[in-house]
């Protein structure tokens, strides 16, 4: 499998609980290599453009005042079959349903307020990490 990339969100609700170390401790741990990262705040167009897949879809309103209510970390992510192995370690969207071992069964705490993004494809990953960073940002 080639070595390849992903992107990242800490959303809002976890880097209010002060979960940005521990999150980002399990990451290291699941072999992912930091390729770029920033401390932002998504602003409400930034928002809706990055979901804008989930435009029709009964919480998208409540999802774009989640993710603009304070700061993320957004970083991109390299290691073997990334995108695969990071949905993995993130867990299911709703943390009901994450198995043990992954972030989100450990930080989040709802459907929505979810602690963690993860690309679901390496296409949405390279569209994602342009989003945010610049290409003298990604190392
Ligand atoms: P994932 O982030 O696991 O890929 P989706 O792409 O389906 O999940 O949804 C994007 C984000 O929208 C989720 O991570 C979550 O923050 C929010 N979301 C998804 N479903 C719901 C829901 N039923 N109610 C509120 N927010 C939701």
């Amino acid at each position: 499998m080639a070595t390849n990339r992903t992107f990242t969100m800490i959303k809002p609700d976890a880097v209010e609980k002060g979960y940005i170390g521990g999150i980002l401790n399990m990451i290291n741990e699941g072999g992912f290599k930091i390729v770029a990262m920033k401390y932002t705040q998504l602003s409400k167009r930034d928002a809706e453009a990055f979901y804008a897949i989930h435009k029709e879809r009964p919480f998208f309103g409540e999802l774009v005042e989640f993710m603009t209510r304070g700061p993320i970390v957004a970083a991109i992510l390299e290691k073997e079959n990334a995108v695969a192995d990071f949905r993995t370690l993130i867990g299911a969207t709703n943390p009901a349903e994450a198995a043990e071992g992954t972030i989100r069964k450990k930080y989040a705490s709802s459907i929505g307020e979810n602690a963690v993004h993860g690309s679901d494809s390496d296409e949405n990953a390279a569209i994602e990490g342009a989003f945010h960073f610049a290409g003298r940002e990604i190392f």
